[in-house]
């Protein structure tokens, strides 16, 4: 299995490295040419400005939505998940536009610019999911089609799923708990 990590900016590594514990094969993705053959692809976090502003000027946009319309799953965590996102509120910022739901960025305001949580992720077991959140955004608003499979205990939520889109406001790549990366993988192999 070989997934691409997009690697214009923000925390690709971490992302490389978890996938290659869990055996999977992954490869960074700078340029649309280095798209062809990846099974899944997982969009960090980092900036989502600087990020959407690489994608295109790297012409990486277009290919990337047609490879989701055609059914490559995709994993996008906290500036991943606002660029997935069909409606980012009151912002400029240029999205893929993937899955239906509303993400608001850096959600948690300045006071609250990071922090851990355990958080309860029902689709991964019983045992929580150290959450890290690094000016991170929410998720206003879901609509058709999209699965809710996280919120904070006064009930934001924070990770999403539609069909083979997978969303996190958080940074799974940040803690040594590989659940939601297998997960992806199961979403990859059609396990899941
Ligand atoms: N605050 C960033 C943004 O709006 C996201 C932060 C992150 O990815 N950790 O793009």
């Amino acid at each position: 299995m070989k997934i691409g990590v997009l690697a214009s900016q923000g925390a690709f590594a971490e992302h490389i490295s978890t996938l290659q514990q869990l055996d999977a094969e992954a490869v960074p993705v700078r340029l649309p040419g280095e798209l062809r053959g990846v099974d899944g692809l997982i969009i960090p976090g980092g900036e989502s400005t600087s990020i959407s502003r690489l994608m295109s000027s790297y012409n990486l946009m277009d290919e990337i939505t047609s490879m989701a319309r055609s059914g490559i799953p995709l994993f996008g965590t906290c500036a991943g998940m606002i660029l997935m996102a069909r409606d980012i509120s009151a912002n400029g910022t240029e999205s893929l536009g993937l899955i239906n739901i509303r993400v608001r960025r850096n959600a948690f305001g300045r006071q609250i610019d990071s922090f851990e949580t355990e958080l309860a992720i029902p689709v991964l077991g019983k045992k929580p999911f150290p959450a890290v959140f690094i000016r991170a955004p929410i998720i206003e608003r879901c609509d058709s089609g999209v699965d809710i499979l996280a919120r904070l205990t006064d009930s934001t939520i924070v990770a999403a799923r539609q069909g083979k889109l997978l969303v996190t406001a958080f940074h799974p790549e940040l803690t040594d708990d590989l659940r939601l990366h297998r997960y992806f993988l199961d979403i990859v192999s059609g396990k899941s």
